[in-house]
């Protein structure tokens, strides 16, 4: 089989150095196995993505010289494939619409004493699960809206799910995160049906990124078998971290690739380096 893999960044920023690590391994897991590497710009954020960011990482890679096969392909152009997908789990009553605001959720977890929990924090309490149908109807035509999976009707459709990380084989547990959310109010898809959506129609066989997405896996992997869509292999690689002790993250002040080249660092070196796991002279690097 012909390997594929992909970096996907969300043009909310310039890359820093834990975006160029991760890129590196997406591009050598592929390049070592003859191999594709494709790019993927996630802006279907309209608040936060930006149209000079996108210009930013591919002037980024290109210094770095991380080649990549194929046009950019940018989510912000697969609005109708979303909705398509969207459409095929709304004919199944596996989502539906929800009216709360951030606000109302909050008030809602704070006055239940029991309310569930996740390993990200309180999950949706559920008050649009049930409401009445000609309620749901008269709401969805005046007021803004979500979309939101059935998580527990999703389940038992889904049946056991598990996928294969690395070495390991991990059972897929989406029931964790509660109704997530596949369609926003204030943008037409939600990160965790785009990703799936496209890993598939790019034919992305190996989904190579940082640990910090791990947890979002049960969500794709349950989209995955809702939608029909194959299922990659995963490899999710550890995180650099400072010498601060904190993983290299924009709010963390990780350098950013621009300023590292402002400064006239060397790419061939730099890439040398974060292959070997080394932080350049005057950051000092582990792996979390
Ligand atoms: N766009 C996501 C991010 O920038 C990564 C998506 C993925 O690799 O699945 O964090």
């Amino acid at each position: 089989m012909n390997i594929v893999t992909r970096f996907a960044p969300s043009p909310t920023g310039r890359l820093h150095l834990g975006h160029a690590y991760s890129a590196i391994r997406a591009h050598d897991h592929a390049r070592a196995r003859g191999g594709a590497f494709l790019l993927r710009i996630e802006d279907i954020d309209p608040g936060r993505a930006r149209r000079e960011h996108i210009e930013g990482i591919i002037e980024d890679l290109t210094w770095l010289g991380l080649a990549w096969d194929g046009p950019v392909v940018r989510q912000s152009e697969r609005l109708p494939v979303y909705r398509a997908a969207l459409e095929r789990l709304r004919e199944r009553g596996l989502v539906y619409p929800c009216f709360c605001t951030r606000s109302e959720i909050a008030a809602e977890v704070a006055a239940s004493a029991a309310a569930p929990h996740g390993p990200d924090g309180p999950l949706y309490p559920g008050a649009c699960r049930a409401l009445p149908a000609d309620e749901r109807a008269r709401r969805m035509a005046q007021e803004p809206h979500a979309w939101r999976l059935d998580m527990a009707r999703a389940e038992a459709e889904a049946g056991p799910l598990d996928w294969a990380d690395g070495e390991y084989l991990v059972r897929a547990e989406p029931g964790l995160y509660g109704d997530v959310v596949l369609a926003r109010k204030d943008a037409p898809v939600s990160y965790h049906l785009a990703v799936t959506s496209d890993d598939a129609a790019q034919g992305v066989t190996d989904v190579v990124r940082g640990r910090d997405l791990f947890a979002a896996t049960h969500v794709h992997r349950l989209l995955q078998a809702l939608l029909g869509l194959p299922t990659p292999a995963y490899h999710h690689h550890a995180l650099l971290i400072g010498a601060d002790g904190k993983r290299l993250a924009k709010r963390n002040g990780a350098p950013a690739i621009a300023d590292l080249r402002a400064a006239g660092l060397d790419p061939a070196e730099l890439v040398a380096g974060l292959r070997a796991g080394k932080l350049p002279a005057g950051y000092s690097a582990a792996s979390e």
